[in-house]
């Protein structure tokens, strides 16, 4: 059995679900289980719903809904699905939901993130439908797999956590049966129920982790990632054209660059991966011939291909904060104190940096940063500057490497650097910068390491 995720853009219009419908066709002796995400952008558009929806803006609420409707008829009527009345049900089913969620946010207090998850559901619920009675239609007997029904989270709306033991065992007794019937499973990325049975959420570009968790659970022998791009890249292509496509690298490397903003994998894909050893494929939906990467154990990497850098990310619009207290000085749990009150304000850290007196952290969520603020002030001194960017190293044997802060940072001789963080993890160099800075930096890095002496047996062109 395989997972194959299919991202926004793969499920866009109906020319790209055509395009999916083609490449499962390929994979059907691998059992193929399809994971989908909306279609490209609607999500953004649920969230802006539920924005005008708590502002009580009826008249934009009612655009909204009308507008995901007629992009939704479009792309079914164009895949000659008109007739559907099971799509004709699903499509109503979620207009009477939309407009439920969107009443009782304007009515409550705060922006309720339950109501929040329950219109954001919306999308994947629609594309997973259409792509499965089109998968039907064509004779590849597609069927809509519920995630409500397999994916057991907790209830934390809008970054739920999965919880395995119960989602395996709702996975193995809903998706194998069908599997063994020779059916296509297609399931919600980015989608769960808690044990409340509330709809929950896995957190923006969740899709992928989705995929994992599922691979996982039924314990397949490859996820299938297929996005807009060739495969994970030497850098991101929106700011170098012309970088260069990785051919493999490990679960760990690709974890680091999608934990400092790699988008084109959810974080948290790699961690259900990785404990069962199912390597992961990134590949290209509109240029399937164009290979991809393979992300595999690090024990499974040939050494000699572990080359030193292998990618650059980069994170933008951080805070750093800097605590400055002379009471610091030789005091021991003034560290505890202050991580203790970002734990409170469920604020992640991204980069530490400490000196005698003082701690620097960058934070990327400011929801908290008055409290957090005030907190801090109470035993310190706080100094806070924004728009600033963490950019990210990333490579298997960057540590052992002699040289290497000195070959980067001398390229950098005339950036300012706030931040340095190189002792954390084995396998990446991290560096904080102002954001205006970001393109020249990156270019500059990705010129250097990338531009010539590429190993053609680690990268190659991105087409
Ligand atoms: P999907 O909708 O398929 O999940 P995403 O938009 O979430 O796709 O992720 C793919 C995008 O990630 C690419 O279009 C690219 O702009 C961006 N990206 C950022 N960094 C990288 C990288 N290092 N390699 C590949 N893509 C990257
Ligand atoms: N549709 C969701 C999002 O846009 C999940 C995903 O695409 O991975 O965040
Ligand atoms: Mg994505």
């Amino acid at each position: 059995m395989i997972v194959m995720k299919f991202g926004g853009t793969s499920v866009n219009d109906a020319v790209a679900m055509r395009r999916v419908a083609d490449i499962v066709k390929t994979r059907l002796e691998q059992q193929p289980v399809v994971v989908v995400s909306a279609v490209g952008g609607l999500t953004n558009n649920l969230v802006t719903l539920s924005k005008e929806a708590k502002n009580s803006n009826d008249a934009r609420v009612k655009e909204i809904i009308t507008a995901l409707v007629n992009r939704h008829q479009t792309i079914i009527n164009d895949l000659g699905l008109a007739e559907s009345r099971t799509l004709k049900a699903r499509l109503s089913e979620v207009v009477a939901v939309l407009e439920s969620a969107c009443t009782d946010l304007g009515r409550a207090d705060s922006m309720q993130k339950d109501l929040v998850d329950v219109i954001l559901s919306t999308g994947e619920f629609l594309s997973a439908n259409i792509m499965a009675e089109y998968m039907d239609s064509i004779g590849m007997n597609g069927a809509w797999a519920d995630a409500r029904d397999i994916l057991v989270t907790d209830s934390a709306y809008g970054s739920a956590r999965p919880m395995m033991k119960e989602s395996t065992e709702q996975a193995k007794m809903i998706l194998l049966p069908m599997v063994a019937a020779n059916k296509i499973p297609v399931i919600q990325g980015f989608i769960g129920r808690d044990g409340a049975g509330k709809i929950t959420t896995l957190g923006r570009g969740g899709s992928d982790y989705s995929a994992s968790l599922f691979g996982a659970m039924l314990d397949v022998d490859s996820v299938e990632i297929w996005s807009d791009v060739s495969g994970v890249l030497t850098a991101d292509p929106s700011l170098v054209p012309d970088a260069k496509r990785i051919l493999l690298m490990s679960f760990q490397e690709a974890a680091e660059l999608a934990y400092f903003g790699a988008k084109v994998l959810h974080p948290a894909t790699m961690l259900p991966a990785v404990e069962k050893g199912i390597p992961i494929f990134v590949l290209n939906s509109i240029h399937p011939e164009q290979g991809g990467t393979q992300i595999a154990l690090s024990s499974d990497i040939d050494p000699d291909k572990g080359c030193v850098v292998k990618s650059i990310a980069y994170k933008e619009g951080l805070t750093v904060i800097t605590v400055h207290s002379t009471r610091m000085l030789m005091a021991h749990g003034f560290m505890l104190s202050i991580f203790q009150i970002f734990e409170k304000y469920k604020t992640p850290v991204d980069l530490v940096a400490t000196s005698e007196v003082s701690v620097s952290i960058t934070i990327d969520n400011t929801e908290h940063l008055e409290e957090i603020k005030n907190e801090l002030c109470a035993f310190a001194t706080v100094g806070i500057v924004h728009n600033k960017a963490i950019v990210c190293l990333v490579g298997q044997y960057l540590k052992r490497t002699t040289g290497m802060p000195a070959k980067i940072f001398g390229l950098l001789g005339d950036v300012r650097i706030h931040l340095i963080s190189q002792g954390a993890s084995e396998i990446n160099i991290s560096f904080v910068i102002d954001e205006s800075e970001l393109e020249r930096v990156i270019k500059r890095l990705h010129e250097h390491f990338f531009a010539q002496s590429a190993n053609p047996e680690i990268f190659t062109e991105n087409n």
